[in-house]
């Protein structure tokens, strides 16, 4: 069993990624909770990692320019990691929907690797990536009307100073429309399940990256071209202003970005300025 996961042919077969039938309610429920305990556990070890990293223990840190004080109070982080217990129920339940619309047949994901040949893997990734800016700019967009804000994203905007532990506390409303991105993807858009796995890893790398209250990235033109700490801690306090995710183009072209060219001359000390 072991020896097989470590072949190709593994992952050209769907009962490779799901081996229990998700149209009846005992698969399901099994399916949720073994997706559940993932999420958990990926959220404490990676959110709490990248917090231990740098946020905690000072000489294991890495080089970054902090972007605030390093104070946060207790209450918030409590706050934080209880909406994001929620979000994990959100995303495993979309987790599991998203395999069970695989399994009736619904998807356009594919299992041989050749399929549409071998430069398609990469480029799935690359239109999921540009696709889902598009989406997440939008729905941010919306989710900053004042009657929406006040109910829903306002929970998100609680962090104003934002650690690791801010990347997914949201209000359950704006889980779910960030969770139904992937299943109603998949229906329209041919990609094979290990490319999601690779998106889904990330889509929590880049969560955490831009709510670590650290700019990491050391080069000036990859902060021009895409979304890093500091653009989107500035969102996190500024809130009309870097609403995207991934790339910076759509903020833009719609007027909407800002950089702060203080943080740019300070960032070119990268590594000496960590404190
Ligand atoms: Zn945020
Ligand atoms: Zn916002």
């Amino acid at each position: 069993m072991i020896l097989e996961s470590l072949t190709l042919e593994h992952y050209e077969k769907i009962d490779s990624y799901i081996p229990v039938n998700l149209l009846s309610f005992t698969g399901f429920i099994i399916a949720f909770a073994v997706v559940l305990s993932f999420i958990l556990v990926r959220y404490f070890l990676m959110v709490g990692g990248a917090y231990s990293v740098y946020w905690k223990n000072k000489p294991f840190s890495l080089p970054g320019f902090i972007l605030h004080d390093k104070s946060l109070p207790t209450e918030q982080i409590k706050n934080e990691i209880k909406w994001s217990l929620v979000s994990s129920f959100i995303f495993a339940f979309s987790g599991v929907f998203l395999g069970l619309l695989w399994q009736a047949g619904f998807t356009q994901f594919y299992v041989k690797f050749d399929q549409y040949g071998l430069w398609y893997l990469p480029l799935s990734f690359f239109l999921y990536t540009l696709v889902h800016e598009f989406y997440f700019y939008f729905t941010h967009v919306w989710m900053h009307k004042p009657s929406i804000y006040s109910k829903v994203h306002a929970v998100h905007h609680a962090s104003v100073k934002i650690s690791p532990w801010a990347s997914f506390s949201f209000h359950p409303l704006e889980a779910i429309v960030h969770a139904a991105f992937l299943p109603v993807m998949v229906l329209w858009l041919p990609i094979h399940p290990l490319v999601v796995i690779c998106y889904l890893t990330f889509m929590t790398i880049t969560a955490i990256s831009n709510h670590l209250g650290v700019e990491v990235i050391p080069f000036e033109w990859a902060r021009k071209l895409f979304i890093s700490g500091e653009h989107h801690s500035k969102h996190h306090r500024k809130m009309k202003i870097n609403y995207g995710l991934y790339y910076t183009f759509i903020d833009r072209i719609m007027g909407t970005e800002a950089h702060n060219n203080n943080t740019n001359n300070q960032l070119s000390n990268m590594g000496k300025s960590y404190e």
